[in-house]
């Protein structure tokens, strides 16, 4: 017979974080999306901080659909930028701006700079009965002077990871997966889910 896998619920529709949570899960838990509780909302991510806007987004989750959910936010911080984009590196050239926008941007704003050094954070907020926990994920590296490789998405082409050498687009997903900022936190919840969801 099938094994009822505990369900947790991640508070995001993006396909790409679904299924890279929904591969580190496997077989200890059960990972649903926003949409499979039908919650449509705009959620606000309105706080200055990676841990403020994750646990915005997972409590909005707990106080109107009760259900327990871990949430994440992700930044890119660059030493000569005094830690910009940050928090803001979804919307750094604007609100409509597109990740082309953002990279161009970034690239202007560091023409000339000799001090690329930048890393990848990712917060990771978890609700799970009644208590809250958080995880944290990074991964050091530097600004490109050019985009590099076409894999991935946001800041992909320019961010280039010490462990690898390679610009995060010219690698595989899984060689990404390994180091990357969102992977470590994720690993950091699903060991603690698989030793708490039982
Ligand atoms: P979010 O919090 O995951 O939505 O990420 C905020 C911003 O950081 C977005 O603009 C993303 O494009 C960017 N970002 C997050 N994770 C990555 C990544 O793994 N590679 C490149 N850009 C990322």
């Amino acid at each position: 017979m099938k094994k009822t896998l505990p369900q947790i619920v991640f508070a995001t529709n993006n396909a790409h974080k679904l299924e890279e949570a929904r591969a580190l899960a496997e077989g200890s838990f059960e990972i649903l999306s926003l949409s499979d509780i039908g919650c449509h909302d705009d959620i606000p991510e309105t706080a200055d901080t990676l841990e403020g806007n994750a646990l915005i987004k997972a409590r909005w989750i707990k106080e109107r659909y009760g259900h327990d959910c871990f949430a994440d936010d992700t930044g890119l911080m660059v030493d000569a930028l005094s830690g910009a984009p940050g928090v803001y590196s979804a919307r750094y050239a604007g609100p409509e701006c597109d990740a082309t926008a953002n990279m161009r941007l970034l690239l202007n704003n560091l023409e000339g700079v000799a001090d690329r050094k930048a890393r990848f954070v990712t917060v990771i907020a978890l609700i799970l009965g009644g208590e809250e926990h958080l995880f944290t994920g990074t991964v050091e590296g530097s600004i490109a002077t050019e985009p590099h490789g076409s894999a991935g998405f946001g800041y992909d082409p320019v961010f280039v990871a010490d462990e690898s050498g390679m610009a995060f687009a010219e690698m595989t997903p899984e060689g990404k997966n390994a180091i990357s900022h969102r992977g470590r936190a994720m690993r950091g919840l699903t060991g603690f889910l698989a030793g708490s969801l039982k």
